[in-house]
C-alpha cells in the first residue's frame, strides 16, 4: 500500500455548500485560487475572490478542477424536491 500524499481528492462534488470557499488547481487569469460557490444548480456558480468574476462550472468539472476546501458555509436546509 502506498500512501498518498498530497493528491487526496477532498472534494465531494455532492458536498458543496453556498458560501464555501474553495481553491482551484488552475488559477483565474488574474493570479486568483480561491472561489467562493454561490449557485448550487446543474452548474456551480462561482466568484473569483480575488476579481470578482463570476463563472459556472458543471459539477462534473468543478470536482476536477477542485483543490480543496478553505472554508465551509452553513449548512444548508434539505433541498425540497418536487
Ligand atoms: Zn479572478
Amino acid at each position: 500500500m502506498t500512501p498518498i500524499l498530497g493528491v487526496i481528492p477532498v472534494i465531494d462534488p455532492t458536498d458543496i455548500r453556498l458560501d464555501d470557499v474553495v481553491q482551484m488547481r488552475k488559477p483565474h487569469p488574474c493570479g486568483g485560487d480561491r472561489w467562493q460557490v454561490v449557485r448550487l444548480g446543474t452548474d456551480i456558480g462561482l466568484i473569483c475572490q480575488t476579481c470578482g468574476r463570476k463563472v459556472y462550472l458543471p459539477r462534473s468539472k468543478f470536482a476536477r478542477q477542485a483543490k480543496r476546501i478553505l472554508s465551509r458555509g452553513a449548512e444548508s436546509p434539505p433541498v425540497v424536491q418536487g
